[in-house]
């Protein structure tokens, strides 16, 4: 899967449960704040007002005190305090208290305790003083209708009251019927009433709010069931979603995606090492050629036989998927490698056995799972390089990865980092192999070949970075790089009045994905002002197994250009006669295998002299590659070859070498 569909599906998932979730939390939150509110509303309301009759009551009481008192006549006091107490059933407790709240006249069983005077919450005259034991308060505001600082009394008491909270507190039944203690000063200054208010809270009251509080939290319930069972409805989508996602459609078994997430969950699991895991890939040869043979429908059975002929011998903690095409990865566990190859053949049979009758070719390639971090798709990605180094007539067909592929494997990522700071930094160098002309033997032209002269590695040759280049595509910069080069070489040469030769360059294969390859190879050569005939270009004979029109366009435009244009290596691997006949080709340029090999037979020389005169007859130019020796040259010459590049004359030389060799 992409990377990017990868991060939309994981936006997509992240979101919807977010929002679930966050509905769940902001609708807990809602009604706790709503029912804080509900419940400060009510005591506030339901309190203050208690609060406000008590003190009503007790001015009154204060008054009747006022008009008859006689601090000396503790009789009268006892008498008016008892019809006090008489007439009105919420006054429990009377005492009369000096300026320095010193009991000097007690009526009933309480005083007020003094010490929890708490002066703090009232303003101006406002005093409560609460006792400890019943949780009473003296009032002694006339501006009660200010109501301040009821809330704070409440907490007050609230967390006096064993630390319980406020809304505790409330529904505790101590408050159905709270105590205040008022002390009302005397029109004597000296002194103070203190009267004790016992004030009920209506139980209609509580249960009031009880059923409002009730009502919200059934609701809150709904809304809370409702997301939870969406959330779950979501959670059960997603494995549907998971399952889908990770089944394979040819062999309805697992896929590749299901192998990387469960395969890496085992292997971080099994960090400490307890089983010794291997990352296997088996692959059935020439798949496509099944399918051509018996059908894509009969290949695909044919996969699902495996599928199940693999799955059949899993153990638990393995895992298996269908990675592509003929193409099977696996998680084992081991304990010897004998033991895990001969489980491998096992596996092979068996998967031999599913339509049996029909002749396969299996491979396999394990990779010894040592350190997890590596993530197991780079683990899959290794076993299948070493089932590439498997070639057709290898007797071994089970090959473990070993430390030269993972050398190997670690070149490849160093080229990959370090290759475009390279270009930035002109680390890439033009080195020149002349080509001769066979009869004179004067320099006549010369071909462009890349030297990579790295800051850490030095010298380092085209073959081990220029098939990295190919199969990431950068190899097309590179081409660009060295045609720019080419052209401003010949051009200054020009400018300083030289002789010059025309230099053939390389162009890859994998640039010919290009549709305006023509005219962007011609707009390069041109900002140099360089004619075009002295640029040759060199495409190498695997571009000819290409789209065929494609390549056909490219190479008229080219060659309406001004352009030649040369079938490198022609001959080194499944050259067609065909190419030969189909495209305008300037030049052929002869493999070097044709001369590497000692042609006892004469066979390679008759095909050497016949490829020449057929290309002569085509109109064509030849030149032969990795010539070495002087019999080599002798007989090109006899044979009517146009040029000769090799050793025998030269190597690929620097610029400044090259100077000398040309025009020194
Ligand atoms: P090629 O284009 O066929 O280049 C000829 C190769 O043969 C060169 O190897 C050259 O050094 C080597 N050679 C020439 N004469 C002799 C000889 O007498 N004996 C022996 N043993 N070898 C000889 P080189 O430079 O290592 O390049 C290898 C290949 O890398 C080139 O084969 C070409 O396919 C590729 N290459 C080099 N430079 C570039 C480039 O700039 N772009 C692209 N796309 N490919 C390049
Ligand atoms: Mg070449
Ligand atoms: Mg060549």
């Amino acid at each position: 899967m992409s990377k990017q569909k990868e991060r939309k599906l994981k936006r997509i998932r992240k979101q919807r449960v977010w929002t679930k979730v966050l509905g769940i939390v902001m609708t807990i939150a809602v009604f706790f704040v709503l029912a804080v509110v509900i419940l400060l509303i009510f005591a506030i309301s339901v309190v203050f007002n208690k609060v406000q009759q008590g003190y009503n009551d007790s001015s009154e009481a204060v008054q009747i005190i006022e008009e008859e008192w006689d601090i000396e006549n503790q009789d009268s006091l006892n008498k008016i305090c008892e019809n006090i107490l008489k007439n009105d059933s919420s006054i429990k407790d009377i005492c009369i208290v000096d300026s320095d709240d010193k009991i000097v006249y007690q009526y009933g069983e309480e005083t007020p305790n003094f010490e929890w005077n708490i002066e703090a919450l009232g303003n101006g005259n406002t005093k409560f003083i609460m006792t400890d034991d019943e949780e009473s308060f003296i009032y002694t505001d006339n501006n009660l209708e200010a109501g301040l600082r009821i809330e704070e009394v409440l907490r007050k008491i609230a967390s006096n009251n064993n630390e319980e909270s406020d809304n505790n507190f409330l529904e505790s039944k101590k408050l159905t019927m709270i105590n205040f203690w008022y002390e009302i000063p005397l029109s004597d200054e000296n002194y103070s009433v203190c009267i004790k208010n016992e004030l009920p809270v209506r139980q209609m009251e509580i249960i009031f709010v009880e059923v409002v509080m009730e009502i919200m939290l059934l609701f809150a319930m709904i809304l809370i069931i409702y997301y939870l069972s969406s959330l779950l409805g979501l959670v059960l989508e997603r494995r549907k979603h998971v399952i889908m996602m990770t089944t394979d459609i040819v062999t309805g078994g697992n896929n590749l995606q299901y192998f990387v997430k469960e395969g890496n969950k085992l292997l971080k699991k099994n960090k400490r090492g307890k089983y010794n895991y291997a990352v296997v890939a088996i692959r059935m040869e020439k798949y496509r050629n099944f399918c051509s043979c018996y059908g894509v429908k009969e290949g695909e059975e044919l996969l699902e036989g495996f599928s199940l002929a693999l799955k059949e011998n899993l153990y638990k903690k393995e895992i298996l998927a269908h990675a592509e095409k003929a193409d099977f990865a696996l998680l084992l566990v081991y304990e010897t490698e004998e033991e895990l190859v001969a489980r491998i053949k096992k596996m092979i049979s068996k998967m031999d056995s599913v339509k049996a009758g029909q002749k396969k070719y299996f491979s396999a390639g394990i990779y010894k799972v040592q350190n997890s971090c590596d993530g197991i798709d780079s683990m899959y990605n290794y076993a299948g390089v070493a089932i590439n180094v498997i070639n057709e007539d290898s007797e071994e067909r089970i090959v473990w990865f070993n430390d030269e592929m993972q050398s190997e494997q670690l070149w490849i990522r160093k080229v990959e980092n370090d290759m475009e700071k390279a270009l930035i930094n002109k680390e890439f160098q033009v080195y020149l192999q002349p080509k001769y002309s066979t009869k004179a033997e004067v320099l006549s032209g010369a071909e462009a070949l890349v030297r990579w002269i790295h800051p850490i590695e030095g010298f380092v040759p085209p073959y081990r970075f220029i098939p990295i280049f190919e199969s990431n595509g950068f190899v097309m910069q590179l081409d660009d790089y060295m045609l720019t080069e080419v052209a401003r070489q010949q051009a200054k040469w020009i400018a300083e009045g030289k002789k010059t030769v025309p230099i053939s360059v390389n162009i890859s294969r994998v640039h010919f994905i290009k549709e305006d390859l023509a005219e962007h190879i011609c707009q390069i050569v041109d900002e140099f002002n360089v004619p075009h005939d002295l640029i040759e270009l060199e495409l190498t004979e695997s571009a000819f197994f290409d789209d065929k029109g494609v390549l056909l366009n490219t190479i008229n435009k080219l060659k309406s250009y001004g352009f030649a244009i040369s079938m490198d290596d022609f001959g080194s691997g499944y050259s067609s006669l065909n190419s030969l006949r189909e495209l305008p080709l300037d030049v052929v340029k002869l493999d070097a295998g044709f001369f590497r090999d000692s042609d006892e037979s004469g066979r390679g020389k008759l095909i050497v002299g016949d490829t020449i005169s057929l290309a002569k007859k085509l109109d064509m130019k030849i030149v032969a590659e990795g010539i070495e020796t002087r019999d080599q040259v002798d007989f090109l010459a006899t044979m009517d070859c146009d040029l000769i590049q090799g050793y025998y004359f030269a190597k690929p030389m620097p610029i400044s070498e090259f100077e000398e060799k040309a025009f020194g």
